[in-house]
């Protein structure tokens, strides 16, 4: 065995997992968790394209969408809320597994039969877009740099173990202590720079939202999930999902340096609860047997729970320059 830089393991382990595993087990994504969660963003990208200048067509864009609840809920909502808008859009997914295409198609069925789906940013024409991506940034590979004595060294995999090679390569200075590590998610990087070309120059928004926090200056956050546990991340690749933390301050400079502008981050918690989270789950639990309502309020809970998701994820909207505050988001 030779060993394999992490982002490649990590590349291959989730190109693995996410093509072979069974997707209709692991989720516990937030569309996965409540219905209302894609109802509030459907709605939120709706306020979006009118700040945008109501363009049509609208290319509405979801990176990484799993099993495609999420733009099935914006669809069914944005067909009620408004239709002007729902006429406009049109549905572009950028996903490379093959069997979440598939649950993806199936998903929306009922909403379009016109989504196209891509397997990068690079391939989704140009225009006016609206871009969703919930949990995507946190699935892409990073790589780990450990700081020892005066350089840096470099992770790599062999065997189910870390190992390190020294490098010359230099992360950015974030004064971490001999010993420590700092991640670096080059291709988060670059598809966020990709986006914020775009936003500019066609006018769009794109929002972001991820399981990290609002500047990182070293530690490790590697995690792997299987059968809803966590695992070792360096178990065999494919067994389990491997996600890093997203540094959304990296992420609001690389926008900048591209010429967007940014709104956010946020937490998840009081930007839910600011739009709706709790009173439209009221008006769906009345029409439902109890047990659902009960679900219903519960997922409420758990997607706004401030010692979990409603502080460990955040929003963060990168936007064309002069777009005005987005719902939630507050100033610019
Ligand atoms: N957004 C969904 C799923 C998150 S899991 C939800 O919230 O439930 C990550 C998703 O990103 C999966 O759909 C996975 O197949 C996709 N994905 C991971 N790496 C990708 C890449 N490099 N390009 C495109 N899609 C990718």
């Amino acid at each position: 065995m030779t060993a394999e830089r992490l982002d490649r393991f990590m590349a291959r382990a989730n190109a693995m997992y996410y093509a072979t595993h069974n997707p209709f087990t692991d989720f516990t994504t937030a569309p996965e968790i409540s219905q209302v969660f894609g109802e509030i963003l459907g709605a939120w990208t709706a306020v979006a394209w009118q700040h945008m200048g109501r363009p049509d067509p609208v290319l509405l864009v979801e990176a990484g969408p799993g099993r495609g609840t999420l733009m099935a809920d914006m669809l069914r909502t944005v067909r009620r809320v408004m239709p002007d808008y729902a006429a406009a859009v049109r549905a572009h997914m950028i996903e490379t597994s093959l069997p979440l295409r598939a649950a993806q198609r199936a998903s929306l069925a009922p909403w379009t039969a016109e989504a196209v789906w891509h397997d990068s940013l690079d391939q989704v024409p140009a225009g006016p877009m609206v871009l969703v991506a919930n949990e995507f940034l946190d699935a892409l590979p990073i790589r780990q740099f450990v700081r020892r004595g005066g350089g840096w060294a470099e992770r790599y995999v062999l065997d189910g173990a870390f190992v390190e090679a020294a490098t010359t390569e230099r992360p950015p200075e974030t004064g971490v202590a001999d010993g420590q590590v700092k991640e670096i998610n080059q291709p988060a990087q670059d598809f966020v720079r990709s986006v914020a070309e775009r936003v500019r120059r066609d006018k769009g928004v794109a929002l972001f939202v991820d399981y990290g926090e609002a500047g990182i200056q070293g530690g490790e956050s590697l995690q792997a999930i299987a059968d809803g546990r966590q695992v070792n991340p360096l178990s065999p690749a494919g067994s389990a999902d491997l996600t890093a933390l997203v540094d959304f301050l990296d992420m609001a400079d690389t926008a900048q340096a591209a010429g967007a502008w940014t709104q956010g981050p946020v937490d998840q918690g009081p930007l839910l609860s600011s739009l709706g989270l709790f009173e439209r789950t009221e008006a769906l639990a009345g029409q439902r047997p109890a047990d659902q309502a009960e679900r219903l309020r519960s997922a409420a809970l758990r997607l706004t729970d401030p010692a979990g998701m409603g502080t460990l994820f955040k929003l963060m909207a990168v936007v064309f320059p002069g777009c005005p505050p987005l719902p939630g988001l507050g100033r610019a």
